[in-house]
């Protein structure tokens, strides 16, 4: 599912935080939206999954008018820095969750509400975690329920809003990696929000380097080291590298 983004603005009050922001994705592709805090990443995820609304600008997801459907009609998995899940509800109940708040008219059966949930928890190999309750997790194995959740309605498009954000150092390598793989056989376009560079450039085909509401730069690892577009960029990439 190919998104394109035009001239989208939003401000909160009286305070500008997208001004003018174009970009497209190509269906299949994994892009990393980076930048320092308070650039506005978040704001634009927010609105592609219809969580928030754009002051002005178009947003065209496979062809149709996105900002036009209801949120549910959307189909977006979105997993939050901080998981969210629900920790009354298993392991299980968390992933099938999606599907079973599904309209009454497109909900599939419990039985195969249940046999997608065990394909998941095999994919993401927490098949023996599948009674357990989100306290009863590590902060590794709480993401990959989270993002178990959103795989099972089969999105049109992921989202993960700085998903590893929360995790230490180890646990953040490994589960990039299992990023990818996910990636790879999901064939999903993803969107991240990272202000990790070497989280960015690592997973992402394509680089968005976002300063104060706007494209800064887009590219991969090699163009956006070695040839930054504008004086912010430089500085961001010097800063933290
Ligand atoms: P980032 O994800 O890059 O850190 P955000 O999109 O979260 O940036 O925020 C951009 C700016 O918008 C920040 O200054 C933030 O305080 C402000 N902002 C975000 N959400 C709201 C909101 N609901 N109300 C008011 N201000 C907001």
């Amino acid at each position: 599912m190919s998104i394109v983004i035009e001239n989208m603005t939003k401000s909160f009050g009286g305070t500008s935080v997208l001004r003018g922001i174009d970009l497209t994705v190509d269906s299949g592709e994994l892009v990393a939206l980076l930048g320092p805090s308070g650039s506005g990443k978040t704001t634009l995820l927010k609105i592609i999954a219809g969580l928030e609304w754009p002051n002005a600008g178009g947003l065209v997801v496979n062809g149709s008018d996105w900002l036009g459907l209801a949120a549910q009609d959307r189909r977006i998995g979105f997993v939050f820095q901080h998981y969210a899940l629900f920790p009354h509800m298993s392991v299980r109940d968390n992933i099938a969750f999606g599907l079973t708040v599904r309209p009454r008219v497109e909900r599939p059966g419990k039985a195969v509400i249940a046999a997608r949930v065990d394909e998941l928890l095999q994919f993401l190999q927490i098949a023996h975690l599948a009674d357990r309750f989100p306290g009863q997790l590590s902060g590794g194995q709480r993401q990959r329920v989270a993002l178990g959740r959103a795989l099972a309605i089969e999105p049109t498009v992921l989202l993960l809003d700085e998903p590893f954000g929360a995790l230490d150092a180890a646990v953040r390598r490994d589960l990039r990696a299992w990023l990818r793989r996910v990636h790879e056989e999901t064939g999903s376009t993803t969107i991240f929000v990272t202000h990790d560079q070497e989280e960015a450039f690592e997973l992402a085909d394509r680089v968005v380097v976002m300063g104060d509401g706007r494209i800064e730069q887009i590219g991969d690892a090699d163009q956006i080291h070695d040839h930054p577009a504008t004086p912010f960029v430089a500085r961001f990439m010097g800063a933290t590298i």
